[in-house]
């Protein structure tokens, strides 16, 4: 359902809705440290800022996340935790950094994934869930697909009461699924008062400037932000903000 403004123009589809009313709790679910605050950090710190309770579920442990050969991976995968929690603080999340600890490039949509994912669900009962994208088209890294698979098989896990009965958690169903990365987008977050906060918790994680952010010196960094800005610009333009995150919405969960 459009909700424009009277008189703008059309949003790009005929479908797109704009801005959910604050849930009271939502769940981010991301391949890696960092892909929560790329895919939906400006809507989470808006959230977070209308006393919505944000949690953060990283399903693998970064391992992969350098391109130096001689890295130490254990001290990469601590730092990365470390930055993570820093990134939730940044946002003003206020729920829990969960971490199920699949190594980096190997995590599958296994039945015993998708069960960790569901006792989540029912563990921390979120209105609404975030997560990549699963079927967007031409993506290639593994992880981002499979950590989608796993956001939306855990949803169908968690809200029916037959599957994984040795949880001993009454099941849940959020309201509302909201798929970053989206290939095809029909709603639209206005973050414009949150950039600022999204760019924060994205610097919070210090250990991907190199390889993620591209940006190993001052000018670079700054580089960084402006792609970043003119990115939530460009859906803004779009949607009628200034700046906005664009998702699929899946509702009647
Ligand atoms: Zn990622």
């Amino acid at each position: 359902m459009a909700e424009n403004e009277p008189g703008q123009p059309p949003l790009t589809g005929s479908e797109w809705s704009r801005d959910l009313p604050t849930p009271a709790s939502a769940l981010a679910i991301g391949a890696h440290p960092d892909d929560i605050e790329f895919g939906a950090g400006g809507t989470l710190a808006k959230w977070a800022a209308d006393c919505c309770t944000v949690h953060h579920l990283v399903c693998t442990d970064g391992s992969k996340g350098t391109w130096n050969p001689d890295a130490d991976i254990a001290a990469l995968v601590a730092a990365r935790e470390i930055e993570q929690r820093a990134a939730a603080a940044a946002l003003g999340a206020t729920g829990q950094v969960v971490f199920l600890g699949h190594v980096d490039g190997e995590l599958e949509s296994t039945l015993a994934a998708r069960g960790a994912v569901a006792k989540w669900i029912r563990a921390l009962r979120p209105e609404v869930i975030l997560g990549h994208d699963p079927w967007k088209r031409y993506r290639l890294h593994p992880d981002h697909r499979h950590a989608g698979l796993l956001a939306c098989e855990g949803i169908v896990a968690a809200r029916d009461p037959h599957f994984f009965r040795e949880h001993g958690l009454a099941p849940h169903r959020p309201r509302t699924l909201l798929l970053w990365e989206a290939d095809e987008p029909d709603h639209a977050e206005d973050v414009a008062a949150f950039v600022a906060t999204k760019l924060q918790a994205l610097e919070a994680h210090t250990s991907q400037f190199e390889s993620t952010m591209k940006a190993s010196d001052d000018d670079q960094l700054e580089a960084f932000r402006q792609r970043v800005r003119a990115r939530l610009a460009q859906h803004g333009v779009h949607t009628h903000t200034a700046a906005a995150e664009v998702f699929k919405r899946i509702a009647d969960l």
